[in-house]
């Protein structure tokens, strides 16, 4: 062993909202007081996905487990006193609660009142719409080729992102957590154990526990311990734009054909995913392109809000979603054979709503061994080996 060896009880690999929601919540627990190392390898955040997000939250899914993740998110988002506060300073997240609208034409109406049912059982507040309910509500939507919507009452909006993370980051600074700049590039096995981590500028850390946040790099870092992790950086673009019309206080609304839309203070933000069938390259790059907004975004705008018809492009970004290519569910919990390797991954498109709950999860797994508030068990790496996909009906 280099005589020069670092040590920590538990090495994080990414600071993004991830790694700092995981660290925060560990050293904020009374029963654990070991060192926590922080590695990050961009400390300006400026290509994590935290950052080029849509900064987004819902608690419409269908998966009971993944409404009770956004339910903590939401208690968070909305009470950052509660966890966040550094020296009486809370962070502003500026949450704005103006709901999720899915719109369904007939072939979706049916996924729509399932998921619907299963909301209602966890008491998320949330309504089925008909067209005429839909157009009484919001006078700008065309209805004519649906055939219903769910609307989210509350509990639902979007909110500042950077404000969240730096909030994170401060409060695990003041915590006594250490963030490290650099690169892991490799790790040290022992056996069923992963040893240490080796960083770029040739240090290592000896650490009990592993926490692999790496976000879209994340199959990169498990490969490192030897392990093959289904989950693939793809890239999405965001189009922020504005609009000659106000529509006033709309929803997050995503579109049957996929795009969705939401308001950013005066004006919007747009994006899509690529449908089943759809070229959906495996890219690191981030190189943002205006094309599909002309021919895939737009498009679908203007035919759903006709005052969309006329509007400019302000600005175009690209982010990578993490995709978890077997289910797009997150990957939370230990390797079943390499006990002290912990996943957080693979989140696909709502990491940032999840990171809270993943965070306080995955802190009690590292100093109780087991799940106390919510049982994360099935988002485990168990169910990949197994091939048994998690069946979530509502991804965007
Ligand atoms: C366009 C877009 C829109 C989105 N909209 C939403 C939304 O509305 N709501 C929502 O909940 N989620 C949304 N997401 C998803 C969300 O952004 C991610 O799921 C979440 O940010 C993942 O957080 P993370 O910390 O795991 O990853 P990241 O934020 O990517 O952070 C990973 C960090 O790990 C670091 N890292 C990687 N490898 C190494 C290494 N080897 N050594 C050291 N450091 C390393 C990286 O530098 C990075 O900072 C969106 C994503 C995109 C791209």
């Amino acid at each position: 062993m280099a005589a020069t060896e670092d040590r920590a009880d538990v090495v994080i690999v990414g600071g993004a909202i991830i790694g700092s929601a995981v660290a925060t919540f560990l050293a904020l627990r009374p029963d654990f007081d070991g060192r926590i190392v922080v590695v990050e390898r961009d400390t300006t955040f400026r290509t994590s996905s935290t950052t080029l997000s849509a900064a987004s939250i819902r608690l419409q899914f269908s998966t009971p487990l993944n409404i009770e993740i956004s339910q903590f998110g939401v208690e968070l988002i909305k009470h950052p006193e509660r966890f966040l506060a550094v020296g009486g300073e809370v962070p502003e997240l500026d949450f704005v609660e103006n709901g999720y609208l899915f719109l369904a034409t007939t072939a979706g109406l049916g996924t729509l009142q399932v998921t619907h049912a299963i909301q209602r059982q966890l008491d998320v507040p949330v309504v089925l719409l008909s067209p005429d309910e839909l157009r009484r509500r919001f006078d700008w939507i065309a209805t004519d080729d649906l055939a219903g919507a769910s609307l989210g009452l509350s509990g639902e909006g979007w909110f500042d992102a950077h404000a969240l993370l730096q909030g994170f980051r401060r409060r695990a600074r003041s915590l006594g957590i250490e963030e490290r700049p650099g690169e892991v590039v490799a790790m040290e096995r022992d056996g069923d154990r992963v040893r240490s981590v080796r960083l770029a500028d040739g240090s290592s850390i000896q650490a009990d526990w592993v926490v692999n946040a790496a976000g879209p790099r994340a199959d990169a870092v498990a490969a490192m311990a030897g392990v093959e992790l289904p989950v693939r950086p793809r890239k999405r673009l965001v189009f922020h734009f504005d609009a000659p019309v106000s529509i006033g206080a709309a929803p997050l609304t995503i579109d049957p054909s996929g795009t969705y839309f939401r308001p950013e203070g005066p004006s919007y933000i747009a994006g899509f995913s690529p449908r089943d069938g759809e070229a959906d390259p495996d890219t690191l790059d981030l190189a943002s392109d205006r094309a599909p907004f002309e021919a895939i975004v737009w498009p679908a705008l203007a035919q759903r809000v006709p005052a969309f018809d006329r509007l400019r492009l302000l600005d175009t970004w690209a982010g990578h979603y993490e995709v978890n290519t077997l289910d797009h569910n997150a990957i939370v919990g230990p390797h079943p054979r390499i006990a002290n390797l912990l996943f957080a991954n693979g989140f696909s498109g709502h990491g940032l709503q999840q990171a809270p709950a993943v965070g306080r999860g995955l802190a009690e797994w590292i100093a109780t061994g087991g799940w106390e508030t919510l049982d994360l068990s099935p988002l485990g790496y168990e169910r990949i080996e197994r091939n048994e996909p998690i069946r979530e009906l509502a991804i965007i």
